[in-house]
């Protein structure tokens, strides 16, 4: 049984409750931040906080970001569950009261954080690439606030499931916008780095800041912008990016492979640099 926390407290899973008024629950009114752990360390903690800052200004709810507070209480939970390898879920909701678009500007907002237990650094997906397939975005248009409204990306992952694979990316007046939860990019036929510039578009994913400087110190040529799906059928590889994911190749899309259907070796070779680099500064 892990122990997690919740508004200033450790407590066993089973006994962290939360209000049926809730206004996450309730009204989506609440954002989050999913770490990487490896080695019971964190991977772009500061990136983290700075993106949550961004995310409660965006979903109006006034709460101080402590960082260095925030940082004490994901080590110690990983301490308490002897995470060595997997994620730190963290949420902040605008709190609880009873059911009102408004809530009472003196409301309390409410924060838990939880460990997951996953394999981060072999993991299948990363070994032998994943195949995905493209579905219409259907989501609001405040995606750089990552806010815990996710019925978009669970039914574009169920789309993907009754295709027999393993993720989708979306697709906006043509262009790509980005994966499920991760961020999409293609490597062209001449050896440019393809990722969707940053806007309200997308979430600016802090695995995609790294990324792109991990590309940079590879000197490939980055372009941030739009990209359309016939583009990255025909390209040389594909990959995604997340704190769940690291960087992961993409194999096939909509059915068609990606070149010869391998894991290319410049994304085999981003993702180990990506990996090398985030151990170097780890917290
Ligand atoms: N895009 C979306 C829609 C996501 O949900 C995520 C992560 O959950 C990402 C991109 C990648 O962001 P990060 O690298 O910060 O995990």
């Amino acid at each position: 049984m892990r122990t997690v926390y919740i508004d200033g407290s450790f407590v066993p899973e089973n006994e962290a409750t939360v209000s049926i008024f809730d206004r996450s629950f309730l009204f989506s009114h609440g954002v989050y931040e999913v770490t990487s752990v490896i080695n019971g360390g964190l991977i772009d903690h500061m990136g983290h906080m700075k993106r949550l800052k961004l995310s409660l200004e965006g979903a109006l709810i006034p709460f101080e970001v402590d960082s260095d507070h925030i940082l004490r209480i994901q080590k110690r939970l990983i301490e308490m569950n002897n995470l060595d390898e997997g994620l730190i879920y963290l949420q902040i909701s605008r709190g609880a009261e009873d059911r009102d678009f408004l809530p009472t500007p003196s409301l309390q907002p409410s924060i838990v954080m939880f460990t997951q237990e996953k394999a981060l650094l072999d993991p299948p997906q990363a070994r032998d690439g994943i195949r995905i397939v493209s579905v219409p975005d259907i989501r609001w248009r405040r995606r750089d606030v990552k806010a815990v409204s996710l019925l978009a990306p669970v039914l574009a992952k169920e789309t993907a499931r009754q295709h027999g694979v393993q993720d989708a990316w979306m697709i906006e007046d043509g262009y790509v916008t980005e994966g499920t939860s991760n961020n999409a990019y293609i490597i062209t036929r001449d050896n440019v780095i393809v990722t969707r510039h940053l806007s309200h578009d997308i979430l600016h994913g802090i695995t995609r800041q790294a990324v792109l400087s991990v590309a940079q110190s590879m000197n490939m040529t980055v372009e941030e912008r739009p990209f359309t799906i016939e583009e990255a059928y025909s390209a040389r590889e594909a990959f995604i990016s997340s704190a769940s994911t690291l960087v992961w190749p993409v194999v096939e899309i909509d059915g068609k492979s990606i070149m010869d259907g391998k894991v290319g070796a410049v994304t085999r070779e981003i993702r180990r640099q990506y990996i090398k680099a985030s151990l170097e500064r780890l917290m």
